[in-house]
């Protein structure tokens, strides 16, 4: 008997070496590694959601005849020695692993690997792409991969007549009717849900889990479906609101069942794809979600394998504030904003993509916090999280810690850009306009003093030269900079 060795973020049927696999003919093994799960905070939907998916998983594998070898091990090296001890197979294969770490453990024990298919452009595609080129930009990237894979494509040129309909995805929230998407779907939990809590160790934190979030490729298939028919028409205008009252507004909530397997990236597209072509969703939603699949997901991949390993260690503006306490206890703050995008990940373990990038990002971006620190604690909050998606979004796009490797210039924002994109402002306990005075609002204050703490760097940018300028002539600077002593003393003290 063969072995197919199938990783916890690998969880479907027609993943690379599961794919020719049959039940006669091989056996499953999954590990569920006590010292992977032991290792850091997680968040409780996160954990649960993880573990409930590989065993539910497993399951699956046997109903349809296979011999599951689930192994609850103290390490993942631990578990494969004592699979092949117990077994001995003919043969061992795992489709190439997610994570560098991953994959080096495979290569040091010797395991063969196939070719994955949960990414579009493989990492020796990418080569091509590049190749020859001073600077990768996203936007070309996602040009090719539209010719390549023919999505909204009519012969070489794009429908629409254009590549790009963010223009018309940027419209601040609406002034009323924010219920009007379609709420979330849900499931009953099982006692496979309860077994799996009551099997997590006592760190883990955070609302516990309401069946928001699929663990079956069948309810992650609904889930899609409910997004392509109920949502996707109004992906695109809203796409960078953001809501005190609404966390998901039109956002799929896909990303984690993309990320563990549960679905691929093709169906994903196709079914956007088809929609419409039927004429459901119209071209700025169509675009604007196939964009962030084969455009930005992909491209994340990419660079992650590119610049890893010492990508994930930069600082390029070293920046070594401890994670601000406000992080885990968002009571330590009366910005509206953190607040509400906080207390969003505690009950969901899911923040949307503005709220990540202009208000947690930026936050950390803006109060100097260590880049390491702050991609440790995403990692251990959100739903969706792993290492090839979170290291460059954190240490590139959020905080320019390559130094311009991935974003040609920080997303630093003041308190303007959070209030017009979003209804926090109203009723928060700071002033988004002041920028000296207790009731400054941080964001504001310590934007400028971003800017003028990295005048050097940033000046000769042109994609920001002109802030930093703004910033070198604002009248009371000096004040400026003593109020974002203050409130970073502040922050630092887990002081509201
Ligand atoms: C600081 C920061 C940390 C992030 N951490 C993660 C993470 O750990 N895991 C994760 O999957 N995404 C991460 N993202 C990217 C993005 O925010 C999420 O993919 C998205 O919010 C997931 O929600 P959704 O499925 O509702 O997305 P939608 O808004 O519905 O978008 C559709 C899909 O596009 C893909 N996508 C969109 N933007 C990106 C991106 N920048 N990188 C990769 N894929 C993208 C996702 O697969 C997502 O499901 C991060 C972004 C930032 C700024
Ligand atoms: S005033 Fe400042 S702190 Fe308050 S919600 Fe607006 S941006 Fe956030």
């Amino acid at each position: 008997m063969h072995t197919v060795w199938v990783f916890g973020d690998q969880l479907n049927r027609n993943i690379g070496a599961l794919q020719a696999a049959q039940p006669n003919t091989h056996r499953v093994l999954i590990i569920e590694s006590a010292g992977k799960i032991a290792s850091r905070p997680w968040h409780i939907q996160r954990a649960h959601f993880l573990i409930t998916s590989m065993r539910r998983f497993a399951l699956a594998l046997e109903q349809e005849g296979f011999q599951v070898d689930y192994r609850k091990s103290p390490t993942m090296r631990q578990g494969v020695t004592d699979h092949i001890a117990e077994f001995s197979p003919t043969h061992m294969y795992v489709t190439e692993p997610n994570s560098y770490s991953a994959r080096q453990l495979v290569a040091s024990l010797g395991i063969d690997t196939t070719a994955s298919n949960q990414f579009l452009c493989h990492p020796t595609d990418f080569a091509k792409f590049a190749e020859g080129k001073k600077s990768m930009k996203m936007e070309d990237f996602y040009r090719w991969q539209r010719k390549r894979h023919g999505y909204l494509m009519e012969g070489d040129q794009p429908v629409g007549g254009q590549w790009n309909f963010d223009e018309d995805n940027r419209l601040p929230p609406p002034k009323t009717g924010h219920d009007r998407w379609p709420v979330p779907q849900v499931h009953a939990l099982d006692a496979i849900d309860q077994q799996v809590l009551n099997d997590l160790p006592a760190n883990v934190w955070g609302a516990k889990p309401t069946g928001l979030w699929a663990t079956t490729r069948e309810d992650a298939l609904a889930r899609l479906h409910y997004f392509v028919n109920e949502i996707l028409p109004t992906f695109g205008e809203h796409e960078d609101a953001m809501l005190e009252s609404n966390w998901h507004l039109a956002h799929s909530l896909l990303s984690p069942y993309l990320n563990n397997g549960l679905l691929l990236p093709n169906e994903v597209l196709d079914a956007a794809a088809d929609a419409f072509a039927k004429g459901l969703v119209p071209i700025n939603s169509a675009e604007g979600f196939i964009r962030q699949i084969l455009g930005w997901r992909e491209y994340i991949w990419n660079c992650y394998w590119r610049w890893m390993p010492d990508y994930a260690q930069q600082n390029h503006l070293q920046a070594h504030r401890p994670l601000p306490p406000l992080f885990t206890n968002p009571k330590k703050t009366k910005m509206k904003c953190m607040n509400t995008v906080l207390n969003g990940v505690n009950e969901h373990s899911y923040s949307h993509h503005i709220e990540r990038l202009m208000v947690l990002g930026n936050f950390a971006l803006i109060t100097g916090t260590n880049p390491q620190q702050f991609t440790e604690w995403m990692w251990n909050s959100f739903i969706d999280a792993a290492e090839w998606v979170m290291v460059p979004n954190v240490i590139g796009m959020s905080l320019y810690a390559d130094g311009g490797m991935l974003a040609t210039k920080p997303y630093a924002s003041g308190g303007a850009y959070i209030d017009r994109m979003s209804n926090h402002c109203k009723g928060c306990a700071y002033d988004r306009k002041k920028r000296t005075g207790d009731d400054a609002c941080p964001f504001t204050v310590l934007y400028w003093d971003f800017m003028m703490r990295h005048q050097d760097t940033f000046v000769k940018n042109p994609r920001i030269a002109r802030q930093v300028r703004a910033a070198q002539q604002l009248s009371d600077v000096e004040a400026v900079q003593q109020t974002a002593q203050t409130i970073l003393q502040r922050l630092d003290a887990g002081q509201p």
